[in-house]
């Protein structure tokens, strides 16, 4: 509580008293220690590959005899590192751009179930080079008002996070259907899991459940925060079941048609 009193005076201008004024600040102190939490993770993020390109290009450039095969592995390094940054500015430009109050999703009718087709399309070959099997129950003709770009951006997250989670020869569903007045689609997968005690928090910008295997797959625990702040914006809803070593669904709901909530 922050107090502030404010005096008051007659029309001789003597001091008649003090109005105290009590406020509330503690959400205030709340959205300013979230600030600062993400300022100092964004940081951390960004310092640990900076670090390791510096490191790697410091070790070739110190070593005149190095071999070839030494060479190819720290640039192989380098490059992951890079790709690891770019991904990361990226997250975080698209994160600002989505959490500024003007932000607005352009939109448009738009078949949905064509939008869906095409991310699956687009991730085909990954989940195969991944002994993935991709099961699809797209209704056709799903139409909607919305931003076909950013429902793609969502999509794709969601299928990038299905095969990133997945265990050896995994399975992965994608349904989708009117359940008037919405669009609904699910992304289920019978990969890892998230503990019951993480899933509150899987949305959080930077949240990971383990750290090493988001990094290990290049993930730069920003996706979830884009495609919540892309949903709510249609005026959707998100939700997520899942449970450790069976699978994670994930389900969104979007409005057929915008703006009658
Ligand atoms: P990341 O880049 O780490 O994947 P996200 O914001 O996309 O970041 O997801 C946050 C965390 O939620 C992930 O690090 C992972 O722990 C968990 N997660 C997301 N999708 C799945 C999934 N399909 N199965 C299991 N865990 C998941």
């Amino acid at each position: 509580i922050e107090i502030v009193a404010v005096p008051f005076f007659n029309e001789s201008n003597d001091l008649r008293g003090l109005v105290f004024v009590f406020h509330d600040i503690t959400e205030l102190k709340h959205v300013d220690q979230i600030r600062k939490d993400f300022v100092a993770n964004v940081s951390h993020e960004l310092k640990t590959p900076v670090t390791s390109i510096k490191g790697f290009a410091e070790t070739m450039l110190d070593d005149d005899a190095i071999e070839p095969a030494m060479i190819h592995k720290f640039l192989t390094i380098i490059y992951k590192e890079s790709d690891r940054l770019q991904s990361l500015i990226h997250d975080l430009l698209e994160l600002t751009k989505l959490e500024q109050e003007e932000f607005k999703v352009e939109l448009k009718r738009i078949n949905f179930s064509v939008i869906v087709n095409d991310c699956v399309t687009f991730v085909k070959e990954l989940a195969h080079k991944r002994d993935l099997e991709l099961k699809l129950n797209v209704d056709s003709d799903l139409f909607l008002t919305g931003d076909g770009a950013r429902l793609k951006q969502v999509i794709l997250n969601l299928l990038y996070n299905a095969i990133s989670y997945s265990k050896d020869h995994g399975q992965i569903v994608v349904t989708a259907k009117r359940t008037h007045p919405w669009i609904e689609l699910t992304i289920k997968d019978n990969g890892i899991g998230i503990p019951e005690e993480m899933i509150d928090r899987i949305f959080e910008r930077f949240y990971r459940v383990d750290q090493a295997r988001s990094r290990e797959t290049g993930g730069t625990g920003l996706g979830l925060a884009i495609v919540k702040h892309i949903v709510e914006a249609h005026e959707g809803v998100i939700e997520v079941d899942s449970q450790v070593d069976i699978g994670t669904t994930f389900k969104i709901l979007i409005p057929i048609t915008h703006g009658l909530s």
